[in-house]
């Protein structure tokens, strides 16, 4: 095992949209964060894979510092959401619930790239972390190929599954939807003005998010029990349009997916940990929490996440502290675990109501959602306000 390297400042290990995201936030305060990701640095850059878009909340833009004219070209504002209880036999515009939204929809793919541009990322890259452990002043971890890395404080951003949190023993609550969400992009032949659409069905929710730059195309999530969406995974794209089309009804006219679509599918799980730091490390993103995309805050969970840490060590530095002291890392739990864990359970207390309560339940949400609409915090969760 070689220790050639100099301690590190800060090493965040996974580059996904946490990772990125956080290690933008550092750059930006001047610090140098080094980056640790099983993928190439060319492969990064080049990752058509994430299908998925996410509804950026106002609060989440101006943490990230998604520049106006950035917005407008590959973003979408969200004129209104449009949500049913899915009992009837298509969404009827004039019996569901509108809501007013701030949030903007963008692919996951363009804010990688917008992170990656605003970013002299330095890193390893090829490599995955297989062990970290505690050494005195600093955190070793062992790379795959007999390298290594040391950091004085590590962040963990490396996703549900994170070797570092498995290392340290962290405990955690978790919950298997036994669900999965398909995801891409659909064609309609109405426009979509800006509108996103929720449909609460009897197994999972479908839901529409409006590109940018394309009024008759939007960005699906369609979530079914995992044996039902395994079998929708295999379908032609014109098959797929057509079972979506009988879900959804006719309200942005014909359906339609080229035979080249990109689908993206995810099995659905929610976790929290009993705690999101130890010695020298700090949990973010996924690693941290995990929550069912129904209300579309996992990622506007991280974007607060990375501030929420940022803000700790900006503090730590000008005070002189070390960047790894838990009493500085106890600031970043406080301010974080709680809420995530809050949004957690709500998110899965809404997906009992709404994708699998009973019919009486749905039956009060498909009459003009009188539940959400009483349900302040709810209603809330639905616009995104209650991430501002
Ligand atoms: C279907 C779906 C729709 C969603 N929609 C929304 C939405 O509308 N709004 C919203 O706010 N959120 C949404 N989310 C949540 C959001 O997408 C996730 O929170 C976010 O993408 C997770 O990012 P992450 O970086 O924490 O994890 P990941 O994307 O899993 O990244 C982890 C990274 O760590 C790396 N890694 C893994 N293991 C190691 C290792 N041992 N060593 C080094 N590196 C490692 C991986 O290569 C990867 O790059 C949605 C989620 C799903 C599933």
């Amino acid at each position: 095992m070689q220790h050639s390297d100099p301690v590190r400042e800060i090493v965040i290990v996974g580059a996904g949209l946490a990772g990125l995201i956080q290690a933008h936030a550092l750059a930006a305060k001047g610090f140098s964060p080094h980056v640790v990701d099983p993928r190439s640095a060319t492969a990064l850059r080049q990752s058509n894979a994430d299908t998925r878009a996410t509804a950026l909340t106002p609060r989440s833009i101006e943490l990230l510092g998604l520049p106006d004219a950035w917005l407008q070209t590959h973003g979408q504002r969200i004129s209104e959401m449009v949500v049913d209880g899915g009992l009837t036999t298509g969404l009827d515009p004039a019996k569901a619930l509108h809501l007013d939204s701030g949030a903007w929809v963008v692919f996951n793919r363009d804010l990688v790239a917008f992170l990656l541009d605003g970013l002299d990322l330095q890193g390893t890259f090829g490599h995955a972390v297989v062990q970290s452990s505690r050494a005195g002043a600093h955190r070793v971890l062992h790379l795959d190929q007999q390298k290594s890395l040391r950091a004085s404080l590590v962040i963990a951003a490396d996703g549900k599954n994170s070797q570092l949190r498995r290392d340290e023993d962290i405990q955690r609550h978790e919950r298997d939807f036994r669900q999965t969400a398909l995801t891409g992009r659909i064609e309609h032949s109405q426009p979509h003005h800006g509108r996103a659409f929720q449909r609460f069905l009897p197994g999972g929710t479908l839901a529409f998010l409006p590109l940018a730059g394309a009024e008759q195309a939007s960005s699906f999530i369609w979530v079914e029990p995992s044996a039902k969406a395994k079998g929708l995974f295999t379908l032609s794209a014109d098959c797929l349009a057509g079972r979506m089309q009988a879900r959804f009804g006719d309200t942005l006219g014909t359906l339609s997916a080229r035979a080249d679509s990109d689908w993206g599918q995810f099995p659905l799980r929610a976790h929290h940990c009993n705690t999101i730091i130890g010695e020298r490390l700090a949990l973010i993103g996924e690693a941290a929490h995990s929550m069912h995309p129904l209300a579309g805050q996992g990622l506007n969970m991280t974007i607060k996440d990375v501030d929420a840490l940022t803000a700790v060590l900006v503090d730590q530095r000008r005070h002189g502290l070390d960047l790894g002291d838990l009493q500085g890392l106890t600031v970043y739990q406080r301010d974080r675990r709680a809420e995530t864990a809050r949004f957690t359970a709500l998110t899965t207390g809404l997906h009992e109501v709404l994708d699998r309560g009973p019919a009486p339940v749905r039956a009060l949400a498909a009459t003009g959602l009188q539940l959400i609409d009483r349900l302040g915090p709810v209603k809330a969760l639905l616009r995104g306000e209650a991430n501002r």
